[in-house]
């Protein structure tokens, strides 16, 4: 787990190593591969709402790669080569299916959110793949959810609110990813349809610090409110945070403090010990069944 915080580290360094050429070109060559013998993996991220002893509301899917020789390589630096390589398509296809499949074994039911690039919403084929996996999978469409970034929204405005009319008509819901992360308009929340607000981490570390970013905070939430979209609130790594969060009526959090992205072995486990808390734990059994995704 030494990995967990110096992602952002990794990236920089892993970025470095792509710029060369020849490096890229066999790291296209091995995602192939590895697309090919199914050897990327998805992490999953807990998802908690912030009342009631914090049950688990879902879990956001995490690619997860590890290159024969170079170790474990962070998406940020992966999907772009994917991109550039016409393997796109490909990883689009993969993840949803894994995705879907995931979510099937997971008991109580439970939501698992997707992270999709702004080259991958705009791909033509993508509605036709979401449904089609949905059907082959049998998972209920308002199990998934897709996590967009405010990107795919400025490069094509109109095909972006296209696709979204489509997934949404489908019943799966769309997150705004990294909200209040440098640019952001208020005006897309009216025009687009989301059914969830991600605050990003960097914008949840200046809350406590400085007030302007605390009354931001608070506009949101009220915003959200009006709107009916639910905010959640990203990158929670210390109880601070995370009473915070809660005290100024955040629905939902996620972060390393609330717990780390693990395999779907673990994620099972956490869904099945809100049913049946492990012996000696003295915890009641919270019910997530009846909740709402
Ligand atoms: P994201 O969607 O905002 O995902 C959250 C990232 O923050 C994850 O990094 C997660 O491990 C990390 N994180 C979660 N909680 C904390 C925390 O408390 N502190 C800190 N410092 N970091 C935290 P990861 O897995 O490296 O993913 C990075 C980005 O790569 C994601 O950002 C997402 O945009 C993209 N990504 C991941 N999986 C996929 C995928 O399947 N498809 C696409 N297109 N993009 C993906
Ligand atoms: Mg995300
Ligand atoms: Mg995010």
């Amino acid at each position: 787990h030494a990995k967990h915080s110096g992602m952002e580290d990794l990236c920089l360094y892993d970025a470095e190593i792509a710029q060369d050429v020849e490096e890229r070109r066999q790291m296209a060559e091995a995602l192939r591969l590895a697309l090919e013998e199914d050897a990327l993996e998805l992490h999953y991220q807990v998802q908690k709402r912030l009342t009631g002893g914090d049950p688990i509301s879902g879990f956001e899917a995490l690619l997860r790669w590890t290159h024969p020789r170079l170790g474990v390589i962070a998406p940020c630096v992966f999907i772009p080569v994917a991109l550039r390589d016409g393997l796109l398509g490909h990883l689009s296809a993969w993840v949803l299916q894994r995705a879907c499949d995931d979510a099937l074994t997971f008991d109580p039911p439970t939501r698992v959110s997707v992270n999709v690039s702004a080259e991958q919403i705009l791909d033509p084929s993508l509605p036709r793949l979401l449904h089609e996996t949905l059907l082959a999978s049998g998972l209920p469409a308002d199990r998934l959810e897709l996590e967009i970034t405010e990107e795919a929204l400025i490069v094509d405005r109109t095909r972006a609110l296209q696709v979204m009319g489509q997934m949404r008509a489908l019943g799966v819901g769309i997150a705004l990813d990294h909200f209040g992360s440098g640019h952001f308009s208020l005006e897309t929340l009216q025009v687009f349809p989301f059914s969830r607000i991600k605050l990003d981490k960097s914008f949840v570390d200046r809350i406590g610090h400085d007030r302007t970013s605390k009354a931001i905070f608070k506009a949101v939430l009220t915003l959200g409110q009006a709107l009916d979209i639910p905010v959640l609130a990203e990158g929670i790594e210390t109880p601070d945070q995370l009473d915070l969060v809660r005290k100024e009526g955040c629905a939902e959090g996620q972060g390393f403090h609330l717990g780390h992205p693990c395999p779907v072995s673990d994620a099972r486990r956490a869904l099945r010990e809100t049913l049946e808390p492990p012996p000696g734990s003295g915890r009641k059994p919270i019910s997530t069944r009846r909740t709402p995704l």
